[in-house]
């Protein structure tokens, strides 16, 4: 490609400036609908994951309580087999044993119980848990698919005009080095938006503080870049403005 004129270089400047622009209005228009919808993404996705997690808790709670009824009646099985036991046996001695075991389980037995109990406590609360979860699940599901549709409905509205506008925009960007693109790019973030402004009366058209009429003489022979003394926006003349290639 060959090197362009500082005239062309600032022509595309000017232009890339009313595209952006152009496109920053775009923006503006969806005010904050784009951030409240990622918001509310998270925040769905968020409550999902809660959900899902109070929902494993239950199922392990219900496995721990099964297991636990299922040794209840286990216990109470084999101490129905000693008690029958204990009435066959021939010595004390054997007698006794059998009365260890019984003991022994019948403390398990009891055991299992609170613990059956904590597993009844657990669920109940788990229970109102995922209620809980649940509701806000989907109130805020049903708030992101609202504020969805509205985005939506924004984006297709003004889907033309950006696509017109990102073009154009990929069109200037070809004609304009990295260096410049970088000097741009830093000075709009910088300057809310604004990189390239017009000397209007005498004064820089994005700080409104007053240009020196020497400098004026200067940028109106667009053989250099210059930017406002106060502000650090890059000033172009008028005959910049008129004759640069813009959409509109
Ligand atoms: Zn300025």
């Amino acid at each position: 490609m060959k090197e362009l004129s500082v005239e062309d270089k600032l022509k595309y400047l000017y232009a890339l400036q009313q595209v952006d622009s152009q496109l920053q209005e775009v923006q503006d228009l969806k005010g904050d609908l784009p951030s409240i919808v990622a918001g509310l993404q998270e925040k769905v996705g968020g409550l999902k994951a809660k959900a899902k997690e109070l929902s494993d808790a239950m199922k392990q709670a219900k496995i721990d309580r099964d297991a636990a009824d299922v040794g209840i009646l286990d216990s109470a099985e084999k101490v129905e087999k000693y008690k029958s036991q204990q009435l066959q046996v021939k010595s004390n001695k054997q007698y006794d044993a059998l009365t260890r075991e019984i003991e022994a389980a019948e403390a398990r037995s009891k055991k299992l119980e609170k613990d059956m109990e904590l597993f009844e406590g657990k669920m109940q609360l788990l229970k109102s848990d995922i209620e809980a979860a649940n509701a806000q699940l989907e109130e805020a599901g049903a708030e992101l698919s609202e504020k969805q549709k509205e985005l939506r409905e924004v984006n297709k509205e003004h889907e033309k005009e950006e696509l017109k506008l990102q073009h154009e925009r990929e069109k200037i960007l070809v004609r304009v080095d990295d260096s410049e693109m970088e000097r741009y790019e830093r000075i709009r973030r910088a300057k809310g938006g604004q990189a390239v402004v017009a000397v209007k009366r005498g004064a820089c058209g994005g700080c409104y503080n007053r240009v020196p009429p020497q400098r004026i003489l200067e940028i109106r022979q667009n053989s250099r870049i210059y930017q406002c003394e106060h502000c650090g926006r890059i000033l172009v003349s008028d005959n910049i403005v008129e004759t640069s290639p813009t959409l509109t």
